[in-house]
C-alpha cells in the first residue's frame, strides 16, 4: 500500500517511510491510496481480536513488516480488554483506558512505538520522537516508546497544566524518555514542536519525527476497537458511535473501519466548546480558532487536523459527510451536569470526556434519533480527579498502575517559553 500527502498527490510513500516521517516535508499528511474493505467472507463477528486486528491492518501494513512480525506487535498492542457496558438502554460505554496509560492512546501509541522500533533497529541514524502533550499523549507515547531501541522520545508539557496523574505518567520513566515542563500553555508548545520541525539546523543535527495522530502508525490501529466494540454487540441493527473529538484522529479511524465493511450507522462528533467541525457541519464553513481551555482539555483543539483525513474519505462533499456525521457541542457546564446525572441516574462514573460524548448522545436523541448508540470513553477518570471527585463528591480508588507511578519521583527539565531554549536543548543536552 502506498500513502500520498494530502497536499501534493505526487509525494508517494511506502508504510515504513511514512511513518518514520510522521507528516509529508510540506507538512501534508499521509493518506493510504486505497481504503481496503475486510476480505469477503471474512467471519468477523466470530474472529479473535488479534484476527480481525491483523485483517483491518495488514493491507496498510503490505510488506514493511513480516506476517509474524506484525502479528507480533499487534498482540502486544492489544493486551488489555476493551469492555463495551450498558451505561442506559441506548447507550453503551466502549471503554478505551484499560490499557497501560490509562486512556485510548495507549492503543496507537503502542502500535506506533512498536512499528518505529523494527523500522529503526535498520538504520544507522537514531530517530527522536518529538511530541507536544495537553496531556494524554505523553503518558501514552512515554510507556508505548519506553526503551525501545534506536528512539529517543522528547515531550513537552504545559507545566500546571496537565493532572498530577498524567504528569507522573510523563515523567517517571526516565531512561530513553525525556520530559521538557515548559513555562507556557499546549498551544505553546505545539508551536515550539512545529517550529522544531522546519528547523534546518536540527534537521542536521537531528532526525525528528513526531508521534501524534497524525502519523499514520498511530492513527490507523486505532480502528481495531471499533470492530471489538462490534464484536460485543448484541443488538441487530448497527449502533451509531459517539466520539469526543479533539484532532478527530479517533473517530476519522472509525470512518475507516466503517469504510473497511464494518456495520456502523453514523458517527457523532462530541466536542466541547472548541467546535470547529459541528460548525461546519452546519455552516459549510470552515473556520479554525485558537483552542479554549476547557475540563475536557485533550479536545481543546482550534485547528483540528485530522479533518482534511475526514475530508478526504467524503472526497470533499460536504452532503456525503453529513449524511455520516453529526456534531454537537458542549458547555464545561453541561459537561459537569452530564458527569452527574449519569452518574446519579445510573452509577458509572464518566470522565469528561466521556461525559460530553453523553451529553452529545442526548442531543442527538433530542433532535429525534432513536438508534442505540456506543460511545467511546476515552479515559479513566482518575486521570481528571480535580473535576469528577468535586461532581461525584466521593474520591475515586486509585487504580494499581498508578499507585505505583504516584510514588516516583517526577525527572523534567523546566524550559522557559522560547524556542531559542527548546533548540539549545535539542542540540546540545543529550
Ligand atoms: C486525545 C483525547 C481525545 C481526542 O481524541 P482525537 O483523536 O484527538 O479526536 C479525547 N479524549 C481523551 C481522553 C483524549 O486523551
Amino acid at each position: 500500500m502506498e500513502f500520498y500527502s494530502l497536499t501534493d498527490k505526487n509525494t508517494r510513500r511506502t508504510f515504513r517511510e511514512a511513518t518514520i516521517e510522521g507528516q509529508a516535508p510540506d507538512g501534508g499528511l499521509y493518506f493510504p491510496s486505497a481504503i481496503p474493505t475486510l476480505p469477503a467472507g471474512f467471519n468477523w463477528k466470530e474472529a479473535s481480536r488479534e484476527e480481525i486486528a491483523f485483517q483491518l491492518l495488514q493491507p496498510y501494513v503490505g510488506d514493511c513488516l513480516t506476517e509474524e512480525v506484525l502479528r507480533r506487535i499487534i498482540q502486544e498492542t492489544i493486551d488489555f480488554p476493551f469492555p463495551l457496558l450498558k451505561v442506559y438502554d441506548d447507550l453503551y460505554a466502549l471503554e478505551l483506558f484499560h490499557g497501560p496509560t490509562l486512556a485510548f492512546k495507549d492503543t496507537g501509541a503502542r502500535f506506533m512505538s512498536r512499528c518505529l522500533g523494527q523500522f529503526a533497529a535498520s538504520r544507522d541514524r537514531k530517530i527522536t520522537v518529538l511530541v507536544a502533550t495537553s496531556g494524554d499523549t505523553g503518558g501514552a507515547v512515554a510507556s508505548g516508546f519506553h526503551q525501545v531501541e534506536g528512539v529517543d522520545v522528547v515531550i513537552l508539557y504545559p507545566s500546571g497544566k496537565v493532572s498530577p496523574v498524567q504528569e507522573k505518567q510523563l515523567t517517571t520513566f526516565g531512561d530513553n524518555i525525556r520530559a521538557l515542563e515548559v513555562q507556557g500553555n499546549f498551544d505553546d508548545c505545539q508551536q515550539m514542536v512545529k517550529t522544531a520541525f522546519r528547523d534546518p539546523d536540527l534537521k542536521k543535527a537531528l532526525f525528528l519525527t513526531s508521534a501524534n495522530s497524525i502519523n499514520v502508525a498511530r492513527w490507523l490501529p486505532q480502528q481495531v476497537y471499533y470492530a471489538f466494540a462490534l464484536q460485543q454487540w448484541t443488538n441487530e441493527a448497527a449502533p451509531v458511535f459517539v466520539v469526543p473529538s479533539g484532532n478527530f484522529g479517533n473517530i476519522c479511524a472509525g470512518m475507516m473501519a466503517w469504510k473497511a465493511g464494518l456495520p456502523i450507522q453514523h458517527f457523532v462528533a462530541a466536542c466541547n466548546v472548541n467546535d470547529v467541525v459541528p460548525r461546519y457541519l452546519l455552516s459549510g464553513h470552515y473556520q479554525p480558532e485558537t483552542a479554549i481551555a476547557t475540563i475536557s482539555n485533550a479536545m481543546d483543539v482550534g485547528s483540528p487536523s485530522n479533518f482534511v483525513r475526514i475530508a478526504e474519505i467524503f472526497n470533499d462533499d460536504i452532503s456525503a459527510l453529513r449524511k455520516m456525521l453529526t456534531g454537537y457541542t458542549v458547555t464545561d457546564q453541561q459537561t459537569k451536569q452530564q458527569l452527574a446525572a449519569t452518574y446519579r441516574e445510573t452509577g458509572y462514573v464518566a470522565d469528561p470526556h466521556g461525559a460530553v460524548a453523553i451529553d452529545a448522545f442526548f442531543q442527538y436523541k433530542s433532535a429525534g434519533h432513536t438508534n442505540k448508540a456506543i460511545f467511546l470513553e476515552t479515559a479513566h477518570p482518575i486521570k481528571f480527579p480535580a473535576t469528577v471527585e468535586e461532581i461525584i463528591g466521593h474520591e475515586l480508588p486509585l487504580p494499581a498502575s498508578v499507585q505505583a507511578i504516584m510514588q516516583k519521583p517526577k525527572e523534567a527539565t523546566l524550559l522557559p517559553n522560547s524556542y531559542a531554549a527548546l533548540k539549545e536543548y535539542l542540540l546540545y543536552s543529550r
